[in-house]
């Protein structure tokens, strides 16, 4: 039997690593800047974490050793990002945050050398910020086929219009990755659209506004396009690929999320039973109340699930093997985990967890983002259901769509 969760010392060397990293440094410099409650204060404080990390090799841990990174591979990824999912910006601090981890992957695997050298070196560096530009406000994000931003060639240089939004981390980025309509007519209608890199300081490149969101405003931004010319190098992964390349950024790039919400639902089922332990009431703590471990437990049996569907995928991805089943399931099942478990924790918080006193009401908003973002969770279920009826009907069992090769 090949199967052995006992994990390689390596890997759970870095994951101690970056724990202890993640609870000494990270942790309490958040809680700190938190308290101070002065704005200016973070960034100067991350950066100097950022420089932390790095002279401690703890940098781009997604990357290939020849741009700086640590080679990591999404397994060994699966505990990094869990560790850095216990506090806001332990992603950011080691350079393997979103969307710039997708951009990077995408880069790697469909850049030319020159485009990797231009966009790729920088951002592993981290002497810039990258952002990916799809959604727009007027067409459906779930069907990308009906995008309308338009990027037409004329004289040698792509002329680019439209307009997008909720594009994450826009202002300040260096480049954006802009998928866009070159091909109306193409059949099947997914090679209609190809992919730029557009630098975020090309005329005609405007930042409309940052959307005030439920959890605040978090640089997600209306973005419009208007006359963009970007030369014919811009073109990024081939003509009509815009699809091919978002669908192979987002699977790896929807469970490095996935990887990352473990860490958050874990914190926040931490801090559920904590409470639980030392409020008192009806002559005991709220632990002892079966009501309270029933929900701790349901907590517990999705965390686990969580865990291990997490493994899996990282497990199929790591080894070239089919993963989007997998991967939608997965995305499915932890987004609502996330979402379940905040909840649960800020509910036994009572009053307290409705209060800013207490930091549950701010991760329950931003988990909420995560049944949305990456495919909505209908879209999970539609595709997963699509295969499943697919399998059914070629093998005569539903097997191979319930997890590749387990049971
Ligand atoms: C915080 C945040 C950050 C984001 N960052 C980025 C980013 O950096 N770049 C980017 O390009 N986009 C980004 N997005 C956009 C995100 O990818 C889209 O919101 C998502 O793809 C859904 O598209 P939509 O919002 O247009 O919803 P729509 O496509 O209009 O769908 C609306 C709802 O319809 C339902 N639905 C959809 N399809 C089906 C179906 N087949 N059957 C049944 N029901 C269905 C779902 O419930 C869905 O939520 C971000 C969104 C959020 C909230």
């Amino acid at each position: 039997m090949a199967i052995d969760f006992t994990l390689p010392p390596h890997v759970t060397d870095v994951r101690d690593r970056v724990r202890d990293f993640m609870e000494h440094e990270v942790g309490p410099t958040e809680d700190r800047l938190r308290r101070a409650g002065d704005l200016r204060a973070w960034r100067p404080a991350l950066r100097e974490l950022r420089q932390k990390a790095k002279a401690m090799g703890l940098w781009a841990p997604h990357m290939p050793r020849r741009y700086g990174g640590m080679e990591l591979g999404p397994l060994a990824m699966a505990f990094v990002s869990a560790e850095c999912g216990r506090t806001t910006y332990g992603a950011y601090v080691l350079n393997c945050h979103a969307p710039d981890e997708g951009n990077m992957h995408t880069l790697l695997h469909w850049g030319t050398e020159e485009q990797k050298e231009r966009y790729l070196r920088p951002l592993v560096d981290g002497e810039c910020r990258s952002c990916f530009a799809m959604t727009e406000p007027d067409v459906a994000g779930s069907d990308p086929t009906g995008l309308q931003t338009t990027a037409v060639l004329r004289d040698d240089e792509w002329v680019l219009n439209g307009r997008k939004w909720f594009t994450s981390g826009a202002r300040g980025a260096r480049f954006a990755i802009v998928i866009a309509r070159t091909d109306p007519d193409a059949d099947p209608p997914q090679a209609r659209n190809s992919a730029f890199i557009v630098e975020c300081d090309t005329t005609g490149f405007e930042i409309v506004r940052d959307i005030e969101t439920m959890a605040g405003r978090g640089n997600h931004c209306e973005v419009q396009l208007t006359e963009v010319r970007v030369p014919e190098r811009a073109l990024f992964g081939g003509r009509g690929n815009g699809h091919r390349l978002g669908q192979a950024r987002l699977g790896p790039a929807r469970l490095a999320h996935c990887m990352r919400w473990i860490g958050n639902a874990e914190r926040a089922l931490e801090m559920m039973v904590a409470r639980a332990g030392e409020r008192r009431l009806h002559g005991g703590v709220l632990a002892d109340k079966q009501g309270i471990q029933w929900m701790m437990s349901e907590c517990a049996l999705e965390l686990y699930q969580a865990k291990l569907m997490v493994i899996h995928s990282a497990y199929l991805i790591e080894n070239g093997k089919e993963f989007r089943q997998e991967v939608a399931m997965c995305k499915h099942h932890v987004a609502n985990t996330l979402w379940r478990v905040t909840d649960r924790a800020l509910q036994v918080h009572g009053a307290l967890g409705y209060s800013t006193d207490v930091e549950l009401g701010d991760m329950l908003r931003h988990a909420r983002s995560a049944r949305l973002v990456d495919g909505a969770d209908e879209v999970h279920l539609t595709r997963i259901a699509e295969t499943l009826i697919e399998v059914f009907r070629t093998t005569g069992s539903t097997r191979g769509a319930t997890g590749a090769n387990l049971l």
